[in-house]
């Protein structure tokens, strides 16, 4: 465990139990703010992260974040938006044991004013939104907005018999307050469903884009539950477990949960040690290459957080391949890594694509480069 002695200390209190007992336990050094592909000409803000874990409760958090940095990370989400075959598939989970779960109920989704997931609902349902910015579309799915941080924002609607947070929650600088308020609108037999990723299952399988300025709370299922014990809510339902969770909670918890500092560690070891047993093969694999430009396989957030967790890799590797034409053109890294079509890879005389997923092979379709397969080196 690092000490906090010679790191600027910039987290007084732990977001979840408010203890001043918060220890460093991983960091990562200049790491993007913003981590979509960029314009050419436009640069994102480099900055130290480090990951603290609260000695009297085990809660995992990052530093605290200042306005400017939040407005820098969030400068542009369109590349982030969801598309409307997940929100099926959640609303078919969530209604799984009763399809009329939903009817003639009132709910607030906390974020999805780009995309809401209420308009699945159905019409008898009352549905609000709060979030920074709504748009048109979104407006006209509901039946009304709340402009602003959902925890400084006046709600004037409450009795709510369910609210949403769908990856909000490890967003928010201040989740206790958030969660506070979400107790108050809540009528007595009131839910919230939460959906977060899950830092249980990332951190062995994308330990590279598990840790980021975005994500300021690191969930597992036992961290989860315990912030939300904290604030008085019970778990009724773990609807679905994988790389991420989505759980449904009332009010109702009686106790105050254990802590769990050691299941935290263990966690964040994982990650620590998946990145170095990686970069220790990517370094004797790199180090072979004599003949052709390298490139990574994705023009996106999980390609530059690869990167940076690998930096050496940042002057090695050429190009980003990527076909979405919203990327192509852009760059990753701060302008260093170009993102060019998947048919270019001839002419570019593009010998080796790193891929992060297995899926990602197919892909790109082209059976003359070699792959470096990074799924295979965090599983072996
Ligand atoms: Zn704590």
């Amino acid at each position: 465990m690092l000490k906090n002695g010679g790191i600027e200390v910039s987290l007084p209190n732990c977001r979840a139990c408010k203890s001043s007992s918060i220890e460093v336990c991983s960091a990562r050094y200049k790491f993007p703010l913003y981590i979509w592909p960029l314009p050419e000409m436009k640069r994102t803000i480099l900055k130290d992260i480090h990951v603290y874990i609260c000695s009297d409760c085990g809660y995992m958090q990052l530093q605290n974040m200042d306005d400017e940095t939040i407005s820098e990370i969030y400068r542009d989400e369109a590349f982030n938006v969801e598309n409307r075959q997940e929100k099926y598939e959640r609303l078919t989970l969530l209604t799984a044991d009763d399809k009329q779960k939903f009817e003639k109920t009132k709910a607030l989704e906390v974020g999805g004013g780009r995309n809401t997931f209420l308009g699945l609902l159905p019409d008898s349902s009352e549905k609000w939104v709060a979030d920074f910015n709504v748009d048109k579309i979104v407006q006209a799915e509901v039946d009304g907005v709340f402009i602003g941080d959902f925890v400084e924002a006046e709600i004037t609607e409450s009795d709510f018999d369910y609210i949403f947070m769908f990856h909000v929650l490890e967003h928010f600088n201040d989740p206790s307050m958030a969660l506070k308020k979400a107790k108050r609108l809540l009528n007595s037999e009131g839910k919230i469903i939460i959906e977060v990723p899950n830092f249980g299952l990332e951190s062995e399988l994308r330990p590279h884009y598990t840790i980021f300025h975005m994500h300021i709370s690191l969930f597992t299922q036992t961290s989860l539950m315990s912030l939300m014990m904290r604030h008085g809510f019970r778990c009724v339902d773990v609807i679905k477990k994988d790389e991420v969770l989505l759980v449904e909670f009332r009010l109702g918890a009686s106790a105050l949960p254990p802590n769990h500092i050691m299941h935290s560690l263990e966690h964040l070891s994982i990650v620590d040690s998946n990145i170095r047993k990686c970069l220790s093969k990517l370094k004797t694999l790199i180090n072979k290459i004599e003949n052709g430009a390298i490139a990574i396989f994705g023009g996106g957030g999980a390609s530059t957080l690869f990167l940076y967790n690998y930096p050496f890799l940042i002057d090695r590797v050429s190009f980003a391949v990527d076909s979405d034409n919203g990327k192509i053109g852009r760059s990753l890294c701060n302008g260093r890594i170009p993102i060019v079509s998947p048919d270019r890879i001839t002419n570019l005389n593009i010998k080796h694509i790193i891929v992060l997923e297995d899926s990602h092979i197919g892909y790109v379709g082209n059976d003359e480069v070699n792959y470096i397969n990074i799924g295979a080196i965090y599983e072996s």
